[in-house]
């Protein structure tokens, strides 16, 4: 029997049945399933392809499952959730810049003073009172690392080109992973300030490959922008909110929480420390939180500011104490009602994951995930 979740590459299935990705390419070719290399099956092509090769599939669930129940939640208990947004780009045109560039002027008065940490995602409120969160990874390998693990982390990806150069491969490479996911871009074009940008030829570029943007009658919001001078980012933010609107973001915030690890490691003085987007529900001090494999109750929360939180709803990044480990970027989080259940949870994840690996032979880390995408 092997154990799987739904909605891996084919890659990924190749090296837990320990075969050829090209086996398995062949293997759908003569069932007449076309599938490539990286492409995601869904569960019915699993339990074909699998068959093939001997296997019985049991699906373990994966954090879209528990997501998707979401949509269980009666109407009237939904409300509004801030945009989680990605910032990609070709390397630099300008996403530190521009996560700085907010992170710094979009500190409100009641959080000013405290020290930033690069916690891997944080918070900000515009000036009108809107939310957005933005996971502080920039590139487009921990977008489709996350992604890797069953993680739909991203609302809304913000493509950053720098108007001084060109559309780039590591562009195109971030353009491809937003639209694979179904998440709608933004393009922000920066360096705006300096003598030899050329923001309408990077339109050009843009519309050459078909992503006509609104000015030019498309459908693709973009904002001149400089990362440096700050020019053009409230607008940016404000195309943040209006894309989030259409996108009619909810989720239900009575209920225990549901998240993903932005990261996790291991602190001298405070233990376990994971960074989590709170994706629905709320998590509070003292909740039994399984993360991957690790359990543990909720000791302590910090935002980004090192502010102590006592709670943390739908769309909140917070970095959490308590946990027995570290789990991994793109793990799912969830509160449960008793420890029993977190730890009946985490040993049997700890017994698939010790299958998997001795099936694949090594121990495929994020990174790697995130290179062979
Ligand atoms: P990343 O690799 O995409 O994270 O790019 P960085 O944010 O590290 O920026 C690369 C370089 O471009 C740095 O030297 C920045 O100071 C510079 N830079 C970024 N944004 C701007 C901008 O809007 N204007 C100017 N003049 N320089 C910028
Ligand atoms: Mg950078």
């Amino acid at each position: 029997v092997l154990k799987v979740t739904e909605f891996i590459s084919a890659n990924d299935l190749a090296a837990l049945l320990d075969v050829s990705v090209n086996q398995i390419i062949s293997t759908c070719m003569s069932l007449g399933m076309f599938v490539s290399i990286n492409q995601r099956l869904d569960a019915e092509a699993i339990t074909i392809i699998a068959d093939e090769f001997g296997y019985d599939v049991e699906f373990t669930k994966s954090i879209e499952d528990e997501l998707v129940e979401e949509s269980s939640d009666e109407e009237e208990d939904l409300i509004e959730r801030a945009p989680i947004v990605t910032i990609m780009g070709h390397v630099d045109h300008g996403k530190t810049s521009l996560l700085d560039y907010i992170r710094m002027s979009k500190v409100t008065a009641d959080e000013a003073g405290g020290i930033t940490q690069h916690i891997g995602a944080y918070d900000v409120k515009t000036k009108d009172g809107h939310k957005i969160a933005f996971l502080d990874t920039p590139g487009h390998e921990a977008f489709t690392a996350m992604r890797a693990r069953g993680a739909k982390l991203t609302d809304i990806a913000i493509i950053v080109i720098a108007a001084d150069d060109s559309i780039m491969p590591q562009t195109k490479e971030a353009i491809n992973h937003a639209q694979v996911a179904g998440v709608p871009m933004i393009f922000a074009i920066n360096k705006v300030d300096k003598p030899n940008a050329r923001p309408e030829k990077i339109k050009e570029e843009l519309a050459n490959m078909n992503l006509l943007v609104e000015e030019w009658g498309g459908k693709y919001q973009s904002q001149d922008i400089s990362a440096k001078t700050g020019q053009g980012i409230d607008e940016l933010l404000e195309k943040v909110l209006l894309e989030a609107e259409i996108l009619e973001l909810k989720a239900n915030p009575d209920k225990n929480a549901v998240g993903s690890v932005i990261e996790a490691s291991l602190d001298k003085g405070r233990g376990y420390v994971a960074t989590i987007m709170v994706q629905a529900g709320t998590l509070r001090i003292g909740d039994v939180m399984l993360g991957g494999q690790h359990y543990g109750r909720v000791k302590a929360m910090f935002d980004h500011k090192g502010k102590k939180l006592k709670e943390a709803g739908p769309s909140t990044p917070v970095q959490v104490l308590g946990l027995s480990g570290a789990p991994q970027a793109g793990d799912s989080i969830k509160v449960y009602d008793t420890e029993r259940e977190a730890r009946e949870i985490a040993n049997s994840r700890e017994q698939i994951q010790r299958e998997q690996s001795l099936r694949t032979k090594k121990h495929i880390t994020l990174d790697e995930i995130g290179r062979r995408l």
